[in-house]
């Protein structure tokens, strides 16, 4: 990775204040860098809602993608999104603008945070996907009652946090990576990932490999979280695993991470802008200075990376100054307070923590082709039309039966949220109005006319919304079967 240098020798960095404590923050981890001498020097760009409220709506101005494609290095604050409608999060369109392909989210007991897990030695890392996944955010409403969500997951995807996550690993001299998936239930998407990791995992016999179901992952979390040392997981479930795990060590305010790509790094706490402490001086800055200790050592600055890690721990272990998220508002210091705190603990180290003999990441490098995985056969088998209508399953199964009768393919079966409904299976679903028909061709290929012929014939009396291709690729099928169909 190309780092930029200034005229005075000096590493450029892209700053992002960001939202409500994010200004609090950043300034408090500039403070403590700039305190350790050092050779680092600040572009400062902004993204979230202050943009947004200029009427720019993907939260991130051309200056400051001018600027990181520029440092590629970017020190950021949390970005505050509205929930559930508007503008798409800053935060993602960052990640995805410059392919940060892996999300690494330490968490360490420390010394003098108590939790109940205090003595416990936990020390494990999430690795997140970061780019794919439901986070791609590709969402429509089929219906007007209806919304789907794509979960896309590509070989490509998975590939790439897989070999980051061992190569992590070798990094800081760990020993194990779990993989965590919900496999068992979405055999295609979440498969992928456990099927790459199982075949990646040979290229590291010097480390163990695991796979766990994801919500076992979280039990086993909560009730015996040493076991674990680093977790490789979809974008989804490492976003909700990561706030887990942040939780087992203090909350979010001691939670760091970096998003990893082959061009860019982008270090950001795990937290949001947790606006309800917004300008107050009270919160704490922890999670963002780990994550700039992250950055240091990413841009070769070990040294003050452990004066920065061995003072933060000396400060929380000597107890004199804590934030109010550990000892509440009547024995808080001030964030400012905090950080000055830190800058007086340079060149002291704690007993109880030692720092990791750290090596840099040796980047892995991917295919520049884009269909990397390549089969012999294909054949189009069937179509999935989905419809949407009012009537109920078996009404709807013989009018399409009627409407499609002589076609290329025949309806298999129709199923409503997944679950088939027709023939019926005298069971009880409670059908909404948007339906699946799966349409099947005994021998040979389903070709485009005859998918387009299917659906003019449906469209003559029900409305459809959205088809899928059955494709099988060298013989194996590309679908997974509804609950109930044979
Ligand atoms: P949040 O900002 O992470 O805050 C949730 C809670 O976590 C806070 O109320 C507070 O708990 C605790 N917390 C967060 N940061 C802390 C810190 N530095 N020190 C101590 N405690 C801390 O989550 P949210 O309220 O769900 O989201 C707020 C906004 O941030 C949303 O717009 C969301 O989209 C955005 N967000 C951005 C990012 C990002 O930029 N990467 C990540 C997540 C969320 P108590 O209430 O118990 O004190």
């Amino acid at each position: 990775m190309n780092i930029h240098i200034t005229a005075d020798g000096k590493k450029l960095v892209t700053v992002i204040p960001g939202d409500g404590v994010g200004p609090e923050c950043v300034d408090s981890a500039i403070k403590i860098i700039e305190a350790t001498g050092a050779p680092i020097a600040w572009e400062v760009r902004h993204a979230g809602e202050r943009v947004f409220k200029q009427g720019i709506a993907s939260g991130v101005p051309q200056e400051t993608i001018d600027s990181i494609s520029k440092t590629r290095v970017v020190l950021k604050g949390p970005l505050g999104t509205p929930v559930g409608y508007g503008e798409k999060s800053a935060n993602v369109t960052l990640r995805k603008l410059f392919e940060t392909f892996g999300n690494i989210r330490p968490v360490r007991e420390l010394p003098g945070v108590p939790t109940p897990y205090s003595g416990r030695k936990l020390d494990l890392v999430v690795v997140r996907e970061n780019v794919e996944d439901l986070y791609a955010g590709i969402e429509h409403m089929q219906t007007p009652g209806v919304a789907q969500c794509l979960k896309l997951i590509s070989r490509k995807g998975c590939e790439k946090v897989v070999r980051l996550a061992f190569e992590f690993a070798r990094a800081e001299g760990r020993t194990k990576v779990h993989c965590a998936t919900k496999s068992n239930i979405m055999k295609m998407t979440e498969g992928l990932l456990k099927r790459t990791f199982e075949d990646i995992s040979k290229e590291y016999p010097d480390i163990e490999a695991n796979h766990i179901i994801i919500d076992n992952c979280a039990h086993q979390l909560v009730k015996k979280p040493e076991q674990f040392d680093v977790i490789v997981t979809t974008n989804m479930n490492g976003d909700i695993m990561s706030d887990l795990t942040s939780a087992l060590v203090g909350g979010l305010g001691f939670a760091p991470s970096a998003n990893i790509g082959s061009e860019v790094a982008i270090f950001e706490a795990v937290h949001g802008s947790a606006p309800k402490y917004a300008g107050k001086n009270n919160i704490n800055p922890t999670a963002v200075i780990l994550s700039a200790v992250m950055m240091l050592r990413h841009l070769g600055e070990f040294d003050a990376a452990a004066t920065i890690e061995n003072a933060v721990m000396v400060t929380w272990e000597e107890g004199k100054f804590r934030t109010r998220d550990v000892v509440g508002d009547e024995l808080a210091c001030t964030t400012t307070e905090y950080t000055d705190a830190v800058i007086s603990n340079f060149g002291k180290s704690s007993a109880a923590y030692s720092i990791r003999d750290v090596k840099p990441i040796t980047l892995p490098t991917f295919s520049a082709e884009r269909d990397i995985v390549k089969v012999s056969s294909r054949r189009v088998a069937g179509v999935d039309i989905f419809v949407e209508t009012a009537l109920g399953p078996i009404d709807l199964g013989t009018t399409i039966e009627r409407l499609t009768a002589g076609s290329a393919a025949t309806l298999k079966m129709i199923s409503n949220r997944g679950t088939r409904v027709y023939p019926p299976t005298g069971t009880i679903t409670d059908c909404i109005d948007q339906y699946r028909c799966r349409f099947m061709k005994a021998e040979g290929n389903l070709t485009d006319a005859e998918i387009l012929d299917l659906m003019s014939k449906i469209a003559t009396e029900i409305q459809w919304a959205h088809i899928e291709k059955l494709q099988e690729f060298d013989g194996a099928a590309g679908w997974t079967k509804a609950q109930g169909e044979d």
